[in-house]
């Protein structure tokens, strides 16, 4: 048996896929891949295209391994926890010793509107990693911008959903859901829970429709925004093609980038000497505070009036209010507050 580890071969039983083949495989190889979030899906996400052999991956996340992340976050195991690695980082070293082929870069970053052109502009496919609606519309808003393929993937619970996203081609987020739900209006990993298969089928369905664009495959992908709860036990497939050029999207078809412009999305202030930050959220929609106070109970100490929201949790105090706007006491850390409020609030 050869151990060389350059040749083709590993990838044998890929090649023999009708649809890739030698020619498909080459063009993965060649392939360059930026990946937001490296959590339970980026994992899955990450694991298979590394496998599957990417020529270049870049995985950005801004978080630290806890505990409770290794219940469905494939790479990461105790020893990640104990050295106190941060996501990005110890998923690249464990990809690399899956595939030293692979170019990897690991990038420790929140990923927002003022970096994530420079993120992308180089990859020939976006994908979505992230539990974070925020992110998700910025990754829509830069791949229309610069027409390149993406994936959508999130799930909650015991459901996900996903969907395929070619600009000027397949209709966008944006064309699907024009608006991002409220803060507080669907619950978040953290509050709702989250069933680690339901987030690997997800990945799965995203991790083959990246298969299916990088090998040159793109009428091969699934047209459909596809859902599903693997506790009740149904799936949905909502036809959508034909929404392309019938919405008046803001995005694909009048091309006005609102989360990338900043016009929508969450506004950071350090509230000086008072070691808060002020989070504002550019909502539409106001705050159930009665829905929101039953989510936040499970991890900390919550009351409402009519006017705020009190929620202890960790060291933090949060006061939010029926616009979305939070003030959290207990850091003066910008970037702290912003996944403080993404973790309990929402995005
Ligand atoms: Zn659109």
């Amino acid at each position: 048996m050869s151990s060389d580890f350059t040749s083709l071969d590993r990838y044998s039983r890929q090649m023999r896929v009708p649809g890739i083949g030698k020619t498909g495989q080459e063009r993965i190889l060649k392939s360059r891949v930026t990946l937001c979030g490296v959590g339970a899906l980026g994992t899955v996400l990450a694991n298979t295209l590394v496998r599957a052999g990417v020529g270049f991956i870049r995985i950005i996340d801004r978080d630290f391994i806890e505990p409770s992340n290794l219940q469905r976050q494939v790479l990461f195991d105790e020893a990640d926890v104990t050295a106190n690695l941060p996501k990005a980082e110890a998923a690249a070293n464990k990809l690399r010793q899956i595939n030293s082929g692979v170019i990897i870069e690991s990038v420790v970053a929140d990923i927002n509107r003022t970096n994530i052109e420079e993120l992308c502009k180089d990859a020939d496919l976006i994908l979505d990693g992230t539990d974070n609606f925020e992110v998700r519309y910025l990754i829509n808003d830069i791949a229309v911008k610069l027409g390149k393929p993406w994936i959508y993937g999130g799930a909650v619970g015991t459901s996900g959903m996903t969907m395929t996203i070619l600009p000027n081609e397949t209709p966008c987020l944006r064309c699907v859901f024009e608006a991002s739900p409220g803060p507080g209006e669907v619950g978040t990993c953290e509050t709702a829970g989250v069933l680690g298969p339901a987030v690997q089928l997800i990945a799965s369905m995203q991790a083959a429709e990246a298969i299916k664009i990088l090998a040159g495959k793109r009428e091969t992908i699934n047209r459909e925004l596809f859902s599903i709860d693997l506790w009740d036990n149904t799936s949905r497939r909502v036809k959508i093609a034909r929404l392309l050029g019938k919405v008046d999207c803001p995005c694909c078809q009048r091309r006005q980038f609102q989360w990338l412009d900043g016009e929508f999305g969450a506004q950071t202030t350090s509230l000086c000497g008072r070691n808060a930050v002020q989070v504002s959220h550019r909502s539409q929609t106001k705050l159930n505070f009665v829905s929101l106070a039953a989510q936040l109970a499970v991890s900390g100490t919550v009351s409402h009036n009519r006017f705020m929201l009190k929620f202890d949790v960790e060291d933090y105090q949060f006061t939010v209010f029926p616009d979305g706007r939070a003030i959290i006491k207990g850091t003066d850390d910008v970037e702290k507050a912003r996944v403080l409020y993404a973790k309990y609030i929402g995005h």
